[in-house]
C-alpha cells in the first residue's frame, strides 16, 4: 500500500499516453499513414469534393472511411498535424455494447461489429481485445438499476446479461466480493488500441478513395451563396459541397470561424497503468473489464498489469474551462495535463479494496488528457440549423466506442438524406444560444461527476439551471411546483400542495409525484386546469410560397384560414422527422408550433427545404418572445368567458379553431385544442404579457375550481385519450401508418409532399408492426417507453411510453408489436424492473375526448327528442 501511495504521490507530466514501447509497436503495426503525409500534398492537392473533413481523429477517420466505402467519390479529410493528434492518442480504447440510451446501443453495436472485421478488411491490426465486461452492482438499488437496463435491452441484439456474485467471480477471480450483490456482463465488450483503430480507418479510407492530407490545418470557412464553402488551408482552399467539423476538443473554435459557439468543454480525465502484476499474470486467459459503479471506475488489463480510470466528482473534477474563453493553446495536440493523484485518492481505495492485487502494483504510467464534455455528455452528430452543409461530429465523451457507428450513421446520412434512424439525443440542434458557457461549464461538471450515478427514470439533473430562457410565468410557479427542464426552459412537471412529499425524489417506482399527479388529473377532468406551454418551438412562415413550401413539407391538408390542425413532416423514406401543430391565422399567414425539444431540428428541416426549392417565404423563429399557457377541463369555457367579450361557446368557438381576441386586456391568439384531450384552449401571447393573462386567469377562475397543472398530469391524460408523442410513438424509426396516424395523413391530396410515394409503397407491400395500446395491472410501477414485451417467452416488441390511467386505475403503454398479436384482447407481458406484467391489447381511446364527447351527447339529445 504505501508502495502504491509513495508512485500515486508522484506528479508527472507525461508527452505520451503510453510506454514507449507499447507505442513503438502500434506503430510499426500501423504502417501505411505515409501517404496521406505532406508528399501527398504537393501531388494531389483537390480544389474540390463532395465531403471535406475537418479532423483526424477516430471519428473524423470514421466518417471519412464509410463516406468513401459507400461510393462517395471527393471524400476529403484535413488533419492540421498528424491523425490521432487529439484525445484519441490518449484514450483507455474501452468499448462496451452496453448504452442506457436505446438509440446510441446501435451505435456501440455497430462500432463492435466493424472492430472485429477491421483488421481482415484493412490489413491492419486493431489490437481489439474482447474479455468481456461486468458492471458491479453492490447495492440493491444498483441491482434495481441493472434490472431496468435490461428490461429495456432484451429487444437489442446487444448481449447482454443479468449475472450472480459466483459468475462474477469465475469471470474475475481477482475480485474482493464483498457486497456485490449481481453483475451486468457484456460478453463481447473489451478495449482496442485507438492509434492502431484511426490508422486502420484511414487504411479502409484510402482504399475506399478518400483523402487524407496532413499537416493541412484549416484555417478558414466561408460559406458560398449556392450553399457551399471556400475550406482554406495554408496549402490553398477546396471548394466543398458540405464539411464536416470532427476537430474534437478544437471543435468550439472552428465553429468560431463561422459564428457558432458550439458547447462544448474538454474535462482533464486521468488513469493509472501499472506494471506487471504476478497474479495478473498468472492468469490463464485476460481478465474481463469491471466498472465498479459504486466506486466510479473502471479497471481493465493491460498486458500483464492493469489499468485504472477513476471518474472524479463534480466538486473535484477538473474542467479546461479556459479555453472556452481563450482557445486551445498553439501546440496543444497529444500533449496531456499535469496529473494530480490527490483527486482520485478515494477511487483509489476503493479500487484496491475491491481489487486487492492493487495494493503491490507499481504506477508506470499516469495519463491525464482532455476528454470533450457537451452538457449532456453525448455527441452532436449530423447537420447543424444555421449553416447550409455544415455537419458536426463533435464532443464525444467516449470516441472510441462511438466512432464506428458514427461514422456509419452519418454516412447513411449524408448519402441517403435522411438519418438511417432516430438519434434525436445527439442532435446539433438539441442546443441553442441559451447554452452559455456559465450552463456549459455548470453541467460538464456535473456530468462528470455523475458518470456512475444511478439512472433513475425521470431523471432531473440541476446544475446550471435556471438558464436564460425563461418563460413568463417562471417566477410566479417556480415556488409551486416540481420544474423540469425542456431545452433550456423550466416547466411544471407537478405541483406541491401542503402536505405533499415535496422535492425530486428519484424512484424505479412511484414515488412521491404519485398522489400530486393523480389530484391534477382529476382537476382537469372534473373543473379547470393551467398549464405553462411556453416551451414549444414556434414559427412564423409567411411569404407568397408559404402555402407550396407548406403543402410539400406537410403529409396533412394545410388547414384553412382561422383553422388548426396536426401535420407531420415526413423523411423521404416515409417516417416521421416531427409533428406540428399547423395554424393559418390570416391568408398565407401560418404559426407552426412543435415540441420543446424539437424547435431547431424542425427548423433546419424547414429551412433546407426553402433554400432547396427558392421558396419565397419569411420563416422566424418566435420561441422565445412568445408565450402559451394551455387552460383545459370542462369550466374552461366558463373561465374565459369572464374575461373576454369574444363568445366562447361551442357553436361560435369551434374545436380547432383560431382565434386573435382580448383576454384580460391583453391581445392572444386562441386555439381550441388540448393535449389532454378535454375541452381547452392553447393561448399564444406575447411573453410579456404572460404573467398577466396568468393572474387574471387564476383570480376569475377561482369559483370554477381553477388551479395549476404539470407535464406529469398531462402525459397520462394523452395516453388515456390515445393520443400519439412525437420521439416515443413516432419518430425516424417509425412511418406515421404504423403509428396509427392514418388520419392526419392525406395520401390522396395533390401535392408531393416529402415521404408521400414511399408511403404509397409501405401501403401497398402492407405493414409488418403496428402501434398497440396496451393496459396493464402491475404494483407500484408504470411502464416507461423502451420496455420489451414478452409473448410465450418470446420478446416480440417494445414499449414506447407509458403511464397510470387514474381515470381507469391501471397502467398504460404503447407499444409496437406485430400485426398477428394486435386482436384486441390479445394477451402479452411487460417487463418492468425484472418482473414481467400481463398486459392486454386494448381499444383506444380509454377515455373519451371531449370534443367527441360532446358530438354524442349531442347526437343522443337529438335521438331523444325525435
Ligand atoms: C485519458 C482519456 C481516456 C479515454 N478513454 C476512452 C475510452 O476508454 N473509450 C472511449 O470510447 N473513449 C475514450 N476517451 C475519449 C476519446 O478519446 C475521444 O472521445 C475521441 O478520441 C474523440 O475523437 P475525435 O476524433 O472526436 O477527436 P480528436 O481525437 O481530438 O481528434 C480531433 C482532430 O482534429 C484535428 N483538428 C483540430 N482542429 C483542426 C483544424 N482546424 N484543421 C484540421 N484539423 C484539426 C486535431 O489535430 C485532431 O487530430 C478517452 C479520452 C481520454 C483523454
Amino acid at each position: 500500500m504505501s508502495r502504491v501511495l509513495n508512485a500515486f504521490s508522484s506528479r508527472v507530466i507525461h508527452a505520451s499516453s503510453r510506454s514507449a514501447a507499447w507505442r513503438i509497436s502500434a506503430r510499426s503495426v500501423a504502417t501505411d499513414d505515409r501517404g496521406g503525409g505532406c508528399a501527398a500534398l504537393g501531388r494531389r492537392w483537390q480544389d474540390s469534393a463532395e465531403t471535406v473533413i475537418i479532423g483526424g481523429g477516430c471519428v473524423g477517420v470514421s466518417v471519412a472511411y464509410h463516406l468513401a466505402k459507400a461510393g462517395q467519390k471527393d471524400v476529403v479529410l484535413l488533419e492540421k498535424s498528424e491523425l490521432t493528434a487529439g484525445s484519441t492518442w490518449h484514450a483507455a480504447g474501452l468499448t462496451t455494447y452496453y448504452h442506457p440510451g436505446i438509440n446510441l446501443k446501435k451505435i456501440h453495436y455497430y462500432s463492435i461489429k466493424l472492430f472485429e472485421q477491421l483488421e481482415e478488411e484493412t490489413g491492419q491490426a486493431v489490437g481489439f481485445h474482447q474479455p468481456g465486461s461486468i458492471r458491479l452492482a453492490s447495492s440493491p438499488v444498483r441491482v434495481d438499476e441493472l434490472k431496468y437496463q435490461m428490461s429495456r435491452t432484451h429487444w437489442h441484439p446487444t448481449p447482454q446479461f443479468l449475472i450472480t456474485p459466483d459468475q462474477i467471480h469465475e469471470l474475475f477471480p481477482l475480485l474482493n466480493m464483498n457486497k456485490v450483490l449481481a453483475g451486468l456482463y457484456n460478453p463481447g465488450d473489451g478495449h482496442i488500441d485507438p492509434y492502431s483503430l484511426t490508422m486502420a480507418l484511414a487504411a479502409g479510407a484510402r482504399l475506399y478513395g478518400a483523402q487524407i492530407y496532413h499537416p493541412a490545418p484549416v484555417t478558414g470557412l466561408t460559406p458560398t451563396a449556392d450553399g457551399r464553402w471556400d475550406v482554406q488551408t495554408p496549402h490553398g482552399s477546396i471548394r466543398a459541397n458540405r464539411i464536416v467539423n470532427a476537430t474534437g476538443f478544437w471543435a468550439r473554435e472552428l465553429g468560431q470561424m463561422i459564428g457558432f459557439q458550439h458547447p462544448t468543454v474538454p474535462v482533464h480525465h486521468q488513469y493509472v497503468v501499472t506494471a506487471t502484476v504476478p497474479e495478473v499474470k498468472a492468469l490463464k486467459k485476460e481478465l474481463p473489464v469491471i466498472r465498479d459503479l459504486e466506486g466510479s471506475y473502471y479497471l481493465r488489463q493491460e498486458r500483464d498489469g492493469l489499468l485504472f480510470g477513476p471518474y472524479e466528482t463534480e466538486e473535484k473534477m477538473v474542467l479546461q474551462d479556459s479555453w472556452i474563453r481563450d482557445g486551445v493553446p498553439p501546440g496543444f495536440g497529444k500533449e496531456l495535463f499535469e496529473s494530480d493523484l490527490d483527486r482520485i485518492m478515494d477511487h483509489v481505495e476503493m479500487a484496491m479494496e475491491r481489487v486487492p492485487v492493487l495494493k503491490n502494483a507499481d504506477i508506470i504510467n499516469i495519463v491525464s488528457g482532455p476528454i470533450t464534455y457537451t452538457p449532456d455528455l453525448l455527441p452532436m452528430i449530423g447537420p447543424h440549423q444555421g449553416a447550409r452543409n455544415y455537419w458536426t461530429a463533435i464532443g464525444f465523451g467516449y470516441g472510441i466506442i462511438h466512432s464506428g457507428g458514427v461514422g456509419k450513421f452519418l454516412s447513411d446520412w449524408i448519402m441517403s438524406g435522411e438519418p438511417p434512424y432516430d438519434l434525436i439525443e445527439c442532435d446539433p440542434n438539441r442546443y441553442g444560444h441559451w447554452t452559455s458557457a456559465h450552463y456549459l461549464c455548470a453541467k460538464a461538471r456535473e456530468s462528470y461527476g455523475f458518470n456512475n450515478v444511478v439512472g433513475y427514470p425521470k431523471e432531473e439533473r440541476f446544475a446550471g439551471r435556471p438558464t436564460n430562457r425563461v418563460s413568463g410565468v417562471y417566477e410566479l410557479l417556480k415556488d409551486k411546483c416540481s420544474m423540469g427542464f425542456h431545452s433550456g426552459w423550466e416547466q411544471p412537471h407537478y405541483f406541491c400542495k401542503p402536505g405533499d412529499d415535496t422535492g425530486y425524489k428519484p424512484s424505479f417506482t412511484r414515488t412521491n409525484w404519485f398522489g400530486p399527479v393523480g389530484r391534477e388529473c382529476k382537476l382537469v377532468m372534473e373543473r379547470v386546469g393551467v398549464i405553462d406551454l411556453s416551451p414549444f418551438g414556434k414559427f412564423t412562415v409567411k411569404g407568397e410560397d408559404s402555402h407550396k413550401l407548406l403543402d410539400g413539407l406537410m403529409a396533412n391538408s394545410l388547414p384553412k384560414v382561422g383553422q388548426t390542425n396536426i401535420s407531420h413532416m415526413l423523411t423521404p423514406r416515409g417516417r416521421v422527422y416531427a409533428e406540428v401543430t399547423v395554424t393559418q391565422h390570416a391568408p398565407g399567414e401560418f404559426l407552426l408550433i412543435t415540441g420543446s425539444g424539437s424547435e431547431l431540428h424542425d427548423l433546419r428541416w424547414i429551412e433546407r427545404q426553402v433554400s432547396d426549392g427558392g421558396y419565397r417565404v419569411s420563416v422566424f423563429n418566435v420561441t422565445d418572445e412568445m408565450g402559451v399557457l394551455g387552460i383545459a377541463g370542462p369550466n374552461a369555457r366558463k373561465v374565459l368567458q369572464k374575461l373576454t367579450d369574444e363568445d366562447m361557446s361551442d357553436a361560435a368557438f369551434r374545436f380547432l379553431q383560431c382565434k386573435s381576441i382580448q383576454l384580460a386586456g391583453s391581445p392572444v391568439r386562441a386555439v381550441r385544442i388540448s393535449y389532454t384531450g378535454e375541452l381547452g384552449w392553447e393561448l399564444y401571447m406575447d411573453m410579456s404579457n404572460m404573467s398577466a393573462v396568468y393572474e387574471a386567469l387564476m383570480a376569475t377562475g377561482q369559483d370554477e375550481g381553477i388551479d395549476n397543472f404539470g407535464t406529469y398530469a398531462m402525459n397520462s391524460l394523452r395516453l388515456e385519450k390515445g393520443f400519439r408523442a412525437w420521439g416515443a410513438e413516432m419518430n425516424c424509426d417509425t412511418n406515421p401508418l404504423e403509428a396509427g396516424l392514418d388520419y392526419f395523413i392525406k395520401l390522396n391530396k395533390s401535392a408531393e409532399f416529402i415521404g408521400k410515394q414511399a408511403l404509397l409503397e409501405i401501403k401497398s407491400q402492407g405493414l409488418k408492426r403496428k402501434l398497440a395500446f396496451l393496459t396493464l395491472h402491475t404494483d407500484d410501477i408504470d411502464p416507461e417507453g423502451n420496455e420489451t414485451i414478452w409473448h410465450n417467452d418470446k420478446v416480440v416488441g417494445n414499449t414506447t411510453s407509458g403511464s397510470y390511467s387514474y381515470s381507469t386505475h391501471q397502467s398504460l403503454a404503447f407499444g409496437y408489436l406485430p400485426v398477428d398479436l394486435l386482436n384486441i384482447g390479445q394477451k402479452v407481458e411487460v417487463e418492468l424492473l425484472g418482473k414481467k406484467y400481463p398486459a392486454t391489447v386494448s381499444q383506444e381511446p380509454l377515455v373519451l375526448t371531449e370534443p367527441t364527447r360532446t358530438r354524442l351527447q349531442k347526437k343522443k339529445r337529438e335521438r331523444d327528442d325525435r
